[in-house]
């Protein structure tokens, strides 16, 4: 087993250190409004990030879901909504378009993705129906050679700035998890807006989005009805993603505390000197590392997709773990935690993400607790 990351990995990550020191890094506070970071983005396209997820025949590099969970890790030490941000381009949409759509589709959108010229959406839930998938109302009837697409979506990251909207959608109106497919819908498509409805915590927009008969053509049906196993496979990338950005926050964080602790002086001495926050530390230190071994172990699975048992257990511990690291972080910097100058209260409200998005923690120990109780086999036992 070995844990080391190649020269290339390396070279990657201090690619992108220098871009995050240099320019993400300054002006991570300006995000807060909802803005979306495109300069931020652009200079990641530079040194090839936004292609980490696309083939190389259509202007990427086809990294491994591990090395964009590496760049992803290493962007949102300093900045969460960057790493919203990159996650759009560098997750499950652009893998989805990669590995299902028709290739006319792929050489439309995927080279503009790596070059950071279009940016892409995923659209699952709806106002009624989040975690319940099986549920979602959203329709695309086949008329002859088009499909309409009638619905609602909501809570929506860059549906307002997106190209192409990645849908998951019910088809021919058949009930439950077996109607359920995926439907690209190209912005500009008539029928459908997509408009900022939430500023968030975390600083960035989210967007309600509604599709009023909106026409396209047969092949844009990516995924028919019976794909629902196959999209929550895919899914796994963006758990392992969403899981890496929580990482780069706890990481960030702790780097913000240790310096916070060298520079502030209480009753005479540096407040890194006191042992009770030196403890507060160590403890960030080891929840961080355990963190970063289960979620590297969870992203070297993929073939093409993250094993998803993994995934999920990768996922909660990174998730409420940087809720916990964040937390101390701030209580680190004391009243100037709370403050938006430093660092650390942006790094806390991103933190609150992780759990919410790309499944919730609740439904992931649901699927851990039911393949451990009903499928695990105990003569080979549980780490088989
Ligand atoms: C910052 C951010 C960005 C987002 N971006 C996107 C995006 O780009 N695309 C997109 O499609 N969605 C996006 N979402 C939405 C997100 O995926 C959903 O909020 C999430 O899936 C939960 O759905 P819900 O909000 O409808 O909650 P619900 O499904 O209504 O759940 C409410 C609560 O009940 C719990 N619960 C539900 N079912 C069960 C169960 N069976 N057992 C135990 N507990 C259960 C949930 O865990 C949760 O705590 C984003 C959300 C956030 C916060």
């Amino acid at each position: 087993m070995d844990f080391s990351l190649s020269p290339e990995q390396r070279e990657m990550i201090d690619a992108i250190r220098k871009v995050r020191l240099k320019e993400i890094a300054p002006k991570s506070i300006r995000w807060l409004d909802g803005e979306f970071p495109h300069e931020n983005l652009a200079s990641l396209a530079r040194i090839g990030v936004l292609g980490m997820a696309i083939p190389e025949e259509y202007g990427g590099t086809d990294a491994s879901v591990l090395d964009t969970v590496l760049a992803l890790e290493e962007i949102s030490k300093a900045c969460y909504v960057t790493g919203v941000a990159v996650e759009g381009e560098i997750g499950v949409q652009a893998r989805i378009i990669a590995t299902f759509a028709p290739d006319h589709l792929k050489a439309r959108y995927l080279p503009r993705v790596a070059a950071g010229e279009a940016t892409l959406s995923i659209c699952m839930t709806e106002p009624d129906a989040g975690t319940d998938v099986p549920n979602y109302r959203t329709n695309s009837r086949i008329v002859g050679d088009r499909v309409v697409v009638n619905g609602a979506k909501t809570l929506i990251s860059r549906a307002d700035i997106a190209d192409v909207l990645i849908v998951f959608t019910r088809v021919n109106g058949i009930a439950g998890a077996q109607g359920i497919g995926c439907v690209l819908v190209p912005r500009g498509t008539k029928g459908l807006i997509a408009k900022p409805s939430y500023h968030t915590m975390g600083g960035e927009q989210l967007s309600d989005v509604v599709f009023e008969d909106c026409e396209v053509p047969l092949d844009h049906l990516i995924l028919r009805e019976n794909s629902m196993k196959t999209l929550m496979g895919a899914f796994n990338t963006q758990r392992c993603l969403n899981a890496a950005i929580c990482l780069g926050l706890a990481e960030g964080a702790l780097e913000q505390a240790i310096q916070y602790m060298r520079d502030r002086k209480a009753f005479g001495q540096r407040i890194g000197d006191f042992q009770g926050l030196r403890w507060k530390t160590a403890d960030m230190f080891i929840e961080i590392e355990a963190a970063r071994c289960l979620l590297y172990r969870a992203a070297a699975s993929a073939a093409p997709f993250p094993e998803p048992v993994i995934t999920a257990a990768a996922k909660t511990y990174c998730n409420e773990m940087c809720i916990r690291v964040t937390s101390e972080a701030v209580q680190i910097h004391g009243g100037y935690g709370f403050t938006d100058e430093f660092m650390v209260s942006r790094l806390f409200r991103g933190a609150r993400y992780g759990s919410l998005g790309g499944g919730t923690t609740e439904t992931l120990r649901n699927y851990l607790g039911r393949h451990l109780v009903e499928h695990v086999d105990l003569a080979s036992g549980i780490g088989a």
